[in-house]
């Protein structure tokens, strides 16, 4: 498909998009409006900025986008010849693409600069504190722990049984819901001997109360696109660093009560747009900041919000 500019960004919803708009309207604005064309050589430099800052990652995340690309290569793999690949081959792709990252991060950031998606940036980095040894030492731990987590969890011992229907592995995809495209992104979706259905997320982080929501996303993603009732549906989180997993089901009622969730989520999403036809935003000022001394010190953004923070008495110290 030719690419075909938009001077506003497509509406859609997803339950990531949901979690921004609570944890910071500011941020939200950032990532979903003001980045928009930020890619274009000659967008206007607020677009241009937000558009770099919206593409740094951090080393925790670099590690989990790692594990997630190879954990697509090793379920391939696995499913169409039965063999599980060794520890040793899925530890050394993790880290050749984590070597390059920070390499690339340290030592080329004019190609970030022109091309932020393709040549990553680290937010440890480009912020100025960072990796520290204790964090190399902290990823480092987890690909030891994660990696053999993954090759003997049971979601990969299932993919490894010849009868298994393998369905989607990690690609983006999308439903329909009140004329709002969501989108969701499930690691695996699969269909084992005995008829039932799994949909996995790989975890490599801690737990959080929020999974269980992404989960019913992912739910009403099986039924809608892929014809899945929910009696025939185990939700799986492989929670990797703990070597543990945790299974969910959810009713007909849970669903309905995941639609009305979303239904409400896009409503406050819409009350922030000038046209919702175009999803044409409101200015800034209706995107108030929500400053948090661990959100902002995490944030992609910190840099266009600094002023505006000091001015407000939260000082670098606080927040770097
Ligand atoms: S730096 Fe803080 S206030 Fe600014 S967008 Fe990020 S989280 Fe919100």
């Amino acid at each position: 498909m030719s690419y075909e500019r938009r001077e506003f960004p497509e509406w859609s919803w997803s339950e990531s998009r949901r979690r921004m708009l609570v944890a910071c309207p500011r941020r939200y604005y950032y990532h979903y409006y003001a980045a928009h064309n930020g890619w274009e050589y000659d967008a206007p430099p607020l677009a241009r900025q937000a558009y770099r800052l919206k593409n740094l990652t951090n080393l925790h995340s670099a590690f989990g986008e790692a594990l997630h690309r190879t954990a697509v290569d090793v379920v391939h793999q696995t499913h169409s010849n039965g063999v599980v690949p060794t520890a040793r081959i899925v530890t050394d792709a993790i880290r050749n693409q984590l070597n390059e990252i920070y390499r690339g991060a340290h030592h080329d950031r004019q190609k970030w600069e022109k091309s932020p998606k393709r040549h990553p940036m680290l937010h440890e980095v480009y912020y100025g504190y960072g990796p520290s040894q204790t964090l190399i030492e902290a990823i480092k731990k987890k690909i030891e722990v994660c990696v053999p987590a993954l090759l003997e969890s049971r979601s990969l011992q299932e993919i490894r049984q010849p009868e298994t229907q393998l369905t989607k592995v990690d690609s983006l995809d999308h439903f329909y819901l009140l004329d709002t495209k969501i989108y969701a992104v499930p690691d695996l979706l699969y269909r084992r001997s005995d008829g039932i259905w799994i949909l996995v997320d790989w975890k490599t982080g801690d737990e959080d109360p929020a999974d269980t929501n992404q989960l019913r996303v992912y739910a009403l993603y099986a039924r809608n696109r892929h014809s899945v009732l929910s009696h025939e549906l185990i939700c799986r989180l492989e929670y990797l660093y703990r070597n543990e997993f945790q299974e969910l089901t959810f009713s007909a009622d849970d669903l309905r009560n995941t639609e009305r969730d979303i239904a409400r989520s896009i409503a406050a999403m819409r009350s922030l747009l000038v046209d919702a036809v175009e999803n044409r935003p409101q200015a800034i000022d209706a995107f108030p900041m929500r400053p948090g001394e661990i959100t902002c010190q995490r944030c992609n953004f910190y840099e266009l919000c600094r002023p505006e923070l000091e001015r407000a008495g939260f000082l670098q110290s606080q927040i770097s």
